[in-house]
């Protein structure tokens, strides 16, 4: 995959997103990031210019539609094709797992990091953007949203990460919430770990994980139970409560 970032603060980028998990696969070839520079496609070569004031009033500058235009018109020439177009905004959808796996399938993927009061809507419209937000919350740009879903994409890509079990038996793949988890010592400050897990017996270890995987998400999030794979007898003790709230 490849994934092209337009943004007025390119230099926010490489720490984020050279290091680590999602440092390695660039390195590896797995996935290309390029970090492209919004004035560089600015029409005022001189001054650079890339927002202007809000038609109707309001406060705040807006981002101009033509040098992002710019931008991803030279990409689509220099990639032979037109890339699927993200537009980082609190209007969006919110980022979900599932989300991040459709948008793993693509090849090329064109982020676009908003900033002031946001972009000229003509921009999104001209180019069937795909408005993603993050959460419900403004933040003052596009740039640690466009990192979060970078992150959360790549390491959805085969191979990104050591083993497909490292993201299928996380919290959200399944619908749940991810069980708790254990390392090194056995008792720490005179906490056991559960003895279950240090039994070696395999399906008593997966009955206690999928126990805990439903009594956390019961507790944080029970909005997820309801919409989570729960068998009979699952749905019989979990959603229980729930109903009784009704
Ligand atoms: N006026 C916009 C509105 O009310 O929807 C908010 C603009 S915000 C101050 C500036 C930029 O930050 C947005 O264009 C967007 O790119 C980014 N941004 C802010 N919050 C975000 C969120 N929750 N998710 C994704 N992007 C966000």
């Amino acid at each position: 995959m490849r994934m092209d970032i337009f943004t007025l603060f390119p230099e926010l980028f490489p720490a984020v997103l050279g290091t680590s998990i999602v440092g390695r696969a660039r390195k590896k070839g797995m996935l290309q990031i390029c970090c492209h520079q919004l004035r560089d496609f600015s029409p005022d070569r001189r001054n650079q210019k890339v927002d202007d004031t809000v038609f109707g009033g309001g406060k705040g500058m807006l981002l101009a539609a033509e040098p992002f235009a710019r931008g991803i018109d030279a990409l689509t020439e220099h990639l032979g094709k037109r890339p699927h177009i993200l537009y980082m905004s609190p209007r969006g959808k919110v980022l979900s797992q599932p989300m991040a796996r459709r948008l793993a399938e693509f090849e090329n993927l064109v982020i676009l990091c908003g900033h002031y009061e946001g972009v000229d809507q003509r921009l999104l419209e001209e180019y069937d953007a795909e408005e993603v937000s993050i959460g419900d919350y403004v933040l003052t740009g596009g740039e640690l949203p466009a990192m979060i879903l970078a992150d959360a994409v790549s390491r959805m890509l085969p191979g990104v990460l050591a083993d497909e079990e490292c993201f299928t038996e996380e919290s959200h793949y399944s619908g749940l919430l991810e069980y708790p988890q254990y390392t090194r010592p056995e008792v720490w400050r005179g906490r056991e770990a559960p003895p279950v897990l240090l039994s070696g017996h395999h399906a008593n270890i997966k009955k206690w994980q999928r126990e805990q995987a439903l009594a956390v998400t019961a507790k944080n999030r029970p909005d997820l139970l309801l919409k989570a794979k729960l068998s009979e007898e699952e749905k019989e003790r979990w959603l229980a409560p729930e109903k009784e709230l009704h």
